[in-house]
Formats: C-alpha cells, sequence, structure tokens
C-alpha cells in the first residue's frame, strides 16, 4: 500500500485529514523519505488550506509556507494538510467547520487542539513521517498530550510565519511533532532560521536539535512550579508528571520548587490578546479575496455580514465579538492595555525563575483528554480554563516540549517542559532523558 492510501485509511478511521496529496514527491536532504503532515493554517503551494474554517473553503495557496519550503529542500515530501479547530479557536478540536478528528487510543474522546490531525498521524502513522503544527496558547501541547505524541513549540520566532493564517500575530509560533523526540528535534532543526519574507523571525544560528537528544539529563536544575498543580489538576495526572519528573532526577538533575504567582492570571490575559489580535485579522475574510463567494448582492456591509454569518463558525463569531470589544474606546484601558501589563508580569515570573533553573516540569493539560460526551456539556468558559497551564508560557513565548511520561484511565499523560528563550537544545535533553527511561 502507498502512502497516500495509507494516508486516506487513517482519515476514514480517524478523520485526521482535511486534504490528502495526490502523490507524495520527495527528493534527497535529512528528510528524504519522510512524509510530512501540515497544519491546515499553514499554506502549501496548490493545496486547499482553510485553517480548518468554512471561511476558507476553496481557497489554495499559490505559494509554499517558508518551513514548507524548508522541508522540501530537505527531501521531504508533503503528505496532506490536518484537521484543526477553526483558525485555532479551541483545545478539543471540536470547533471545526469539516469533522471533528478521533483519539487514536479511544475514539469516543477529543485528540485536543487546536493541531489535532497532526496527533493523530503522528500517533498512527506506520510510515516516516513528522507533523508541521502550530500554537498560539497550547495547541502543540496540548494534542500531544492527549495523543501521546512528543510536541515542541519553538521561541516565538525561531521559525518564521510567513504562510501561516495568522490567529494572534504576537503569540503563533510553528512547531512541530514526532513519535520521538530525537524526530521531533530532527524537524525543528529543518524549520528554523531566517526567512528575509518574516520580519519578526529571530536571527540567531540555528542548531541541529538532534545533538542533545541523548537521553541524559545529568546538571540539569529542575525547577517545578507550585502552580501548576493546583486545584482543577486530577491527582491521577499529578502522580505521573512527578514519576516523569523523578526519572529527571535519577537521571541526574537535581529538582526544586519554584513560583510563578502570576500563572492565575495568565489565562484572562492570553484571551483578552489572543481574541483582539484574531479579530482583526479575520476582517480580510469578507468573501472578496479568500475562499468563500457569494453573489454579489446588497451594500458591501451586507454583503460582508452574510458571508462571514454563513462562512464563520460559533466559536470565531464569539471571539470575533469578544475581540472587538476589548479593543474598542473605553474598554482599551480596562482590557486590552490591563492585558499587556500581566503578560509583562507574566514573562518576568519565567525570567525570574531561569535564574535560578534550566528547565520548569509541569503537567501539560490538568485532565487526560476528555470525552465527547463530557465535552459537550462544557461551556465556553470552561473550554478556555483547560488552558490554564499551556497558556503562560505561550504569552511569554518561551519553548516547550509535551513528552509521554504515563498513562492514567487508559490514555497517555504529558510532561511539559519550559525553558529560558532559544534554548530549545535543554528540551529535547531532558525529554529525551524522560522517554529513554521509559
Ligand atoms: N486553546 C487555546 C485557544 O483556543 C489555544 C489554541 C491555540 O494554540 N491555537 O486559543
Amino acid at each position: 500500500m502507498t502512502t497516500i492510501e495509507k494516508a486516506h485509511l487513517i482519515n476514514e478511521k480517524y478523520k485526521a485529514f482535511n486534504f490528502i496529496a495526490e502523490a507524495l514527491e520527495g527528493g534527497e536532504g535529512l528528510l528524504s523519505g519522510v512524509a510530512v503532515s501540515v497544519k491546515d493554517n499553514v499554506c502549501v503551494n496548490g493545496m486547499q488550506s482553510t485553517a480548518g474554517s468554512k471561511i476558507l473553503e476553496g481557497y489554495i495557496p499559490p505559494f509554499d509556507a517558508t518551513v514548507v519550503a524548508k522541508c522540501r529542500a530537505e527531501g521531504a515530501g508533503i503528505l496532506g494538510k490536518t484537521t484543526q479547530d477553526e483558525f485555532g479557536f479551541g483545545t478539543f478540536n471540536v470547533n471545526t467547520g469539516y469533522g471533528v478528528p478521533l483519539n487514536p487510543h479511544d475514539p469516543e474522546r477529543s485528540t485536543g487542539g487546536s493541531s489535532g490531525g497532526a496527533a493523530v498521524v503522528t500517533a498512527v502513522a506506520d510510515f516516516p513521517h513528522l507533523a508541521i503544527a502550530e500554537s498560539t496558547g497550547g495547541s502543540i501541547s496540548c494534542p500531544a498530550s492527549f495523543c501521546g505524541v512528543v510536541g515542541i513549540t519553538p521561541t516565538y520566532g525561531r521559525t518564521s510565519r510567513w504562510g501561516l493564517i495568522d490567529y494572534a500575530n504576537s503569540l503563533d509560533k510553528i512547531g512541530c511533532m514526532g513519535k520521538t523526540v530525537r524526530e521531533a528535534a530532527l524537524l525543528l532543526t529543518v524549520i528554523s532560521g531566517p526567512d528575509k519574507y518574516d520580519s519578526t523571525v529571530l536571527h540567531e544560528p540555528t542548531q541541529d536539535y538532534t545533538s542533545y537528544a541523548d537521553g541524559c539529563a545529568e546538571g540539569l536544575k529542575i525547577g517545578v512550579p507550585e502552580e501548576y498543580f493546583g486545584e482543577g489538576v486530577d491527582t491521577g495526572v499529578t502522580e505521573k508528571v512527578w514519576t516523569g519528573i523523578k526519572t529527571l532526577e535519577s537521571e541526574g538533575a537535581t529538582v526544586t520548587e519554584v513560583s510563578m504567582p502570576f500563572t492565575k492570571h495568565s489565562l484572562s490575559s492570553y484571551y483578552i490578546i489572543a481574541m483582539a489580535e484574531a479579530s482583526t485579522n479575520l476582517a480580510k475574510l469578507c468573501g472578496l479575496r479568500y475562499g468563500l463567494h457569494m453573489p454579489l448582492e446588497g451594500n458591501f456591509d451586507e454583503y460582508f455580514s452574510e458571508v462571514r454569518t454563513l462562512g464563520f463558525g460559533e466559536e470565531a463569531k464569539r471571539r470575533i465579538i469578544l475581540g472587538t470589544f476589548t479593543r474598542m474606546a473605553g474598554y482599551r484601558d480596562a482590557y486590552y492595555l490591563k492585558a499587556l501589563k500581566v503578560r509583562t508580569k507574566v514573562i518576568e515570573d519565567f525570567k525570574r525563575a531561569f535564574k535560578h533553573v534550566d528547565v520548569l516540569a509541569a503537567p501539560t493539560m490538568p485532565v487526560v483528554a476528555p470525552k465527547f460526551s463530557e465535552i459537550a456539556e462544557l461551556e465556553p468558559i470552561q473550554h478556555y480554563m483547560m488552558d490554564i497551564l499551556t497558556v503562560a508560557p505561550n504569552l511569554a513565548g518561551v519553548p516547550m516540549i509535551s513528552v509521554p511520561c504515563g498513562e492514567h484511565l487508559g490514555m497517555p499523560v504529558g510532561l511539559h517542559l519550559m525553558t529560558d528563550h532559544l534554548e530549545e537544545g535543554k528540551l529535547v535533553k531532558a525529554a529525551s532523558a524522560v522517554e529513554g527511561a521509559r
């Protein structure tokens, strides 16, 4: 069976793709023989790229995102576009215009979001495969944790955002998933680095991140932030995460407690900033230039509102309204500007911690992947609250990795490791020690 046929089978079973390539083209290089799947919000030349939204149905980019071009230059074949929450708006990958992916460990449970399809394909592919994913507030770590794979979110600016369909520009980071730490590190090595098309990308030289995957935690100072083990974190999850931390200790790391007092404010800061940026980004989707078109009738406002009513899902509409509200004259100081100040405090929490430790260790998610029947009972605010452990490092723009550290209720549990800007190597090192010991 060809890899493309296998991808179709994976899709029939788990709804992991929005689009599958007709043929896998590859060449020579570091990714020779590897099929790379691409989250639907990252543009691929000639492949429908919708960011999971009906409003972009039919949009076929005439160019590759820089990260995709870098993969092709290293010989990878592009397999297809993986399912996601619409524009990244979600934690369970149930906010989608095209169907909901299923968790390979239990199809009645969520894959996590928003890079759900990426995590599924990574978990089940029996061929050489790596996934390009993207995180704004936790969208790589969450599905990696729920599906039992490795997910790396790099430093903000480590990878180019050129060709990404933006959610929130000050937060978006393209990253990667793999079955193992070394595999994820290989993809990070390929996609990192400067890009003349993205003026926000960092110009620090790239590294071969695989060289850190030596399974040894000798000399690493690990900090355990007490605020990440509070109310709402399942005790079964906490237990497995501590097993992972103890492994780091037995592999040569030292472990101390640290405090990150602004953690509890990170959620409100994140959602205000993310929605404010999202609501401006989405204004360009008005049925004229990209994706969904309708017969031109009425004046522009009428047409604009008809297309957007039809094309956007419920969560996208909620975020456009909330995001617009927090930026309005009279509310801007109270919400948006206040949220930016809190973000600075969150960054200071991390900078203070990294004066004493190399890596912070915590649960990735407070729970294992919930059942769809449980998710249906949740209010929007309860969806947002699930991100309590991932939004702070995303606000701070520090890199993070989720690595499997055990099972609870028969479902994978992720250990979340976070480190200072541009220190991705330390994450690979620590995560490979946890993985090796298992
Ligand atoms: N769950 C978060 C949100 O809905 C993060 C999603 C993401 O990183 N794209 O905003």
